[in-house]
Formats: structure tokens, C-alpha cells, sequence
């Protein structure tokens, strides 16, 4: 299924810098529709030439008009750019559903997701302020929260509008002007939230978005000396050369990685209640989630009953394209299915799994969601992060084994503890090395107003919440000495 352009109120063939839809110099990729291999459209293949345009041009903006636009007026666009969002919501769903192979009803809630983040941080924007410092006699001190300048943005094609509505929200909020660098394989919201952002009344070059592929548009954007903050969506591989780009610009950077979640399940826990979280944190959009919940650890007594119950939910769900608003969509590329389909290679047992269809589209890069068991916890499919709809049991017999299988990879983003326990939830939120812990639920990332981020290689820094305009600004201390 391609696009049809003439309902599109942006060129996706075009980069979106200082105000103007532009032509790449290296031309144009093929965007692919994951549901069933067919070209959807071309987008532009930015590259160094664009990424310098898009500096300057938020150089300019930064130092120009939206350097004198008040908290107050930044909080209103970004309102207005939520309630904009929102009239489009049909179109954008659409868009990503057929860009990421998203089921439809999981990719309108990432559009009410990136409303959500506009109206959190446009609410935001003038309540953030510094603080006065009790210091020597004769001086008063305080504190200015500024913006940083330009920040670039590397997001990548898993979750496009929820990824956008967090890292650009907030550096807007800020004050600081944006270069966005959309994935290859999905940027079809990024240009279309590039265009609403001037309709809403953003001045030129405040959100400008460069699409390309990640060694050119992308190495360019990290390595260029004009951009003074950088927050980085993706894998640890590209986080590393981000950071050392950075690095050698000296810097701060934001690094959102991957992750080998954990759900425990104690034998006490409310298998009522647990039971959906436990099955959708592992197949919501494909597995390809930073915070999947790809193990989930069972108390020895109840393991064949949530071996059970978790085997029946899987026969259930339903896999096909994105436009039929299946449980499970296609993953997004070829290659991604290949690496799927090497750690299903790779051992254990199958509980279970979803059934594929015989009449679904051929083109499509479909994967039936399995639950495995019979993995050791250093197995790599308990340590490696799979990228797609597989989860694995692991059983454990003490709080101690569990706690120790949960900490044990080289990840740390998001982790939950199932009990009716208060003692033991206490602990173990305590204990665990995560940037989130559920208790008695399992978030995905949680709400908008929930700061997330990793420990160890699932990052660091945070977005999401007040944290994010922490940092997205830069603080500058004032010590006047007056007598
Ligand atoms: P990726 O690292 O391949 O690509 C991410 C982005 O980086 C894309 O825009 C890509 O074009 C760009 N890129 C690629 N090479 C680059 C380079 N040399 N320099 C600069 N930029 C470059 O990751 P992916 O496969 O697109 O995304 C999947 C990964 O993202 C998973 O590991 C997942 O866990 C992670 N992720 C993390 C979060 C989080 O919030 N922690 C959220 C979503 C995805």
C-alpha cells in the first residue's frame, strides 16, 4: 500500500530546515510499508550538507527571535502544537501505522502519547526556575535555569512520536532550538510534526528535521560542533559513537538504550490482574520496545500455572497488518525479522506460540510471538535483548535468586514485582537496578510525567517528567556581592 501524497500536508521527499521544505543534495530512499514490502513512498536522504543547514538555522532561531520568546509564549505553542496533533490524530496514526507496521490502535495511542507530552511540557515551560542560595554576609546568590542552544535529536523508528513528544517537547519548553534526526526506516510523523510545529506558530528553524540514514545524516549531526546537547534513542552499538562524538565536542549527552526488562511474579501476587501485563509488555508494537518486558521470572509453585495461562493468552493473539489493527503487527524490516529468527534458533522451549496466518501478505516481515522457557538466565536469550515478541520464563525459589536473575544483565531500564508482599515490594524496589520499578504493574515506560531512563548499558540521563527540563537546561549560578 503506498501513500497517497495529495492528503499529506508535507513533501516527505523534503527536509524541513529554517522554515522550508528543502531537497536533499544526495537525493532520495525508499520508505518500505513493513505490512506487506511495498514501496510506501521516498523520503530525503540528509546528509552532512543538511545537517550544517539545520545547525545554522537553529543557530539563528536561537539567537534571534525565539532566543526573546517568553516561557509563557513557549508553553502556549507547544499547547497549540498538542491541540494540533490531536485534530490530526486519524491522519498521524495512519501514517505510523503504515510507516512502523504499527497496529493501528497502538500507534493512536502514541499520537495521544505525543499530545500528552506537548500539553505536559507546554504546562511546564514557565514553571521551572531557579533558586536563591543562603551564602556569605554582603552577597545573594541564585540560580538561572537556561536553555542549552541547539539540541540534536537521533530517535529511531520503534516509537517515532512517543520518542519526539519527550526529547523535543521538553528542549522546546526549554527554550533551546531543535535539529531532528528521524530513523531510515520511519520519519513520516517527524516531518509531518515538523510542518504542524509551523503551523502552530514556531518561528523558522526552531524545530528543523533532517531524515537520512544513521553513518551520514546521523554521524553528522552527533560530530557537528554547533549542536551543544545531544539525547540519543537507540542501541548501545550507536550510543557508543554518539557519546564519543560528543565526547570529543565535550558535550552533555542523553543516552536512552535498550534493556532486558524483568517481571517477578511471586507466588502470592493477583494473577488476575498480573496476567495482561505480563503478556502485552512483551508483544505491544512487535517486542520492539526499549522497556519489553522480555523475562519474566515465576516462583517455582505457580510457574506451570503462568506457564499455563500466558500459553493460552498467546494462541489467542491475532498477527497481520498494521491497517487491520491486529495484537501484533509486522516487524519493521527484513533484517530486523532476521535477527529475531536467529535467537529463535538459538534454543529453549516453546510454551507457546501465536499462530501466523497462511494469507498474510508475503512482503510482510512477520514473526509468530513465542514463549519460551528452559534457558538458563546467562543464556542470550535471557541477556541479549531480541527486538521482537519473545518472551522467556524463568522459574526461581527464593527472593534472593530472583532478585540476583533480575539484576544480572548488562541492562537496567524498567523492572516489576508482583506481590501482595509490602515488605518484600519495599525491598526489592530498593534493590533493583532499574531506571523504573513497577510494583503490582508493569508501565512500558510509564505516562508522560514519569522520569525514565537507564543504569548501566540502558543509558543514562533522564527523559520524561520535570527531569527532562533538568536536562535540557544548563545551570548557571549568580553570586552578587552587594555588602
Ligand atoms: P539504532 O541505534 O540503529 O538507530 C537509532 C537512530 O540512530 C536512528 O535514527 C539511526 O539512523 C541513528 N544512527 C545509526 N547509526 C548512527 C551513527 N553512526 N551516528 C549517529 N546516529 C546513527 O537503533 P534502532 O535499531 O533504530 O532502535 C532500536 C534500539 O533502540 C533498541 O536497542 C532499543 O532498545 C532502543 N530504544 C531505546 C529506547 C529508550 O527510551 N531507552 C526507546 C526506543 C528504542
Amino acid at each position: 500500500m503506498s501513500l497517497n501524497l495529495s492528503e499529506l500536508w508535507f513533501d516527505p521527499g523534503l527536509c524541513l530546515i529554517g522554515g522550508e521544505a528543502v531537497p536533499a543534495a544526495e537525493g532520495r530512499l525508499l520508505l518500505e510499508n513493513p505490512s506487506d514490502g511495498s514501496r510506501l513512498t521516498e523520503i530525503a536522504r540528509g546528509g552532512e550538507a543538511e545537517i550544517d543547514q539545520a545547525v545554522e538555522a537553529a543557530h539563528s532561531a536561537f539567537h534571534g527571535e525565539w532566543g526573546s520568546v517568553t516561557a509563557v509564549e513557549r508553553g502556549r505553542l507547544l499547547m497549540r502544537l498538542g491541540r494540533l496533533v490531536q485534530e490530526r490524530a486519524n491522519d498521524l496514526a495512519r501514517l505510523e501505522a503504515l510507516d512502523v507496521g504499527k497496529p493501528l490502535r497502538q500507534a493512536r495511542a502514541d499520537v495521544t502519547a505525543l499530545a500528552r507530552y506537548l500539553e505536559f511540557y507546554g504546562g511546564a515551560a514557565d514553571k521551572i526556575h531557579g533558586e536563591t542560595i543562603p551564602y556569605q554576609e554582603g552577597y545573594t546568590v541564585y540560580t538561572l535555569r537556561e536553555p542549552h542552544g541547539v539540541t540534536g535529536h537521533i530517535v529511531p523508528w520503534n516509537y517515532p512520536m512517543q520518542i519526539i513528544g519527550r526529547s523535543v517537547g521538553a528542549a522546546l519548553a526549554m527554550g533551546n532550538a531543535c535539529v531532528l534526526k528521524p530513523a531510515e526506516e520511519a520519519c513520516l510523523t517527524a516531518l509531518a510534526l515538523g510542518a504542524l510545529a509551523a503551523e502552530a506558530g514556531f518561528p523558522d528553524g526552531v524545530l528543523n528535521v533532517v531524515p537520512g540514514i544513521g553513518s551520514e545524516a546521523g554521524a553528522a549531526l552527533s560530530e557537528h560542533p554547533g549542536v551543544d546537547h545531544l539525547s540519543f534513542t537507540g542501541s548501545v552499538a550507536t550510543g557508543t559513537r554518539v557519546q564519543a562524538a560528543a565526547a570529543e565536542n565535550v558535550i552533555p549527552v542523553t543516552l536512552e538504550l535498550g534493556g532486558k526488562s524483568p517481571q517477578i511474579v511471586f507466588a502470592d501476587a493477583n494473577l488476575d490482574r498480573a496476567l495482561p501485563f505480563l503478556v502485552n509488555a512483551g508483544i505491544q508494537n512487535a517486542g520492539q520496545t526499549c522497556s519489553a518486558s522480555s523475562r519474566i521470572l515465576v516462583e517455582r509453585s505457580i510457574f506451570d500455572q503462568v506457564a499455563g495461562r500466558m500459553a493460552a493468552a498467546y494462541r489467542a493473539l491475532s498477527v497481520g497488518p498494521a491497517m487491520s489493527d491486529p495484537d501484533v503487527g509486522p516487524l519493521i524490516s527484513a533484517r530486523q525479522k532476521g535477527l529475531v529468527s536467529s535467537y529463535l534458533d538459538q534454543g529453549g522451549e516453546i510454551v507457546a506460540s501465536a499462530v501466523l496466518r497462511d494469507d498474510l501478505p508475503h512482503g510482510g516481515h512477520y514473526v509468530a510471538p513465542h514463549l519460551l522457557t528452559g534457558v538458563s538466565p546467562d543464556h542470550p536469550l535471557a541477556q541479549e535483548e531480541v527486538f521482537g515478541p519473545v518472551q522467556v520464563l524463568i522459574p526461581f525459589d527464593s527472593e534472593d535468586e530472583a532478585l540476583a536473575i533480575a539484576n544480572g544483565t548488562d541492562y537496567g531500564l524498567v523492572a516489576s514485582v508482583w506481590s501482595r508482599d509490602g515488605g518484600r515490594l519495599m525491598r526489592l524496589a530498593k534493590a533493583l537496578r532499574a531506571g523504573q520499578v513497577f510494583l503490582n504493574n508493569y508501565g512500558a515506560g510509564g505516562g508522560v510525567e514519569l522520569p525514565f531512563g537507564g543504569r548501566g548499558k540502558s543509558g543514562h540521563g533522564r527523559e520524561k517528567g520535570f527531569e527532562a527540563l533538568y536536562g535540557f537546561s544548563s545551570l548557571k549560578t549568580v553570586a552578587a556581592f552587594h555588602g
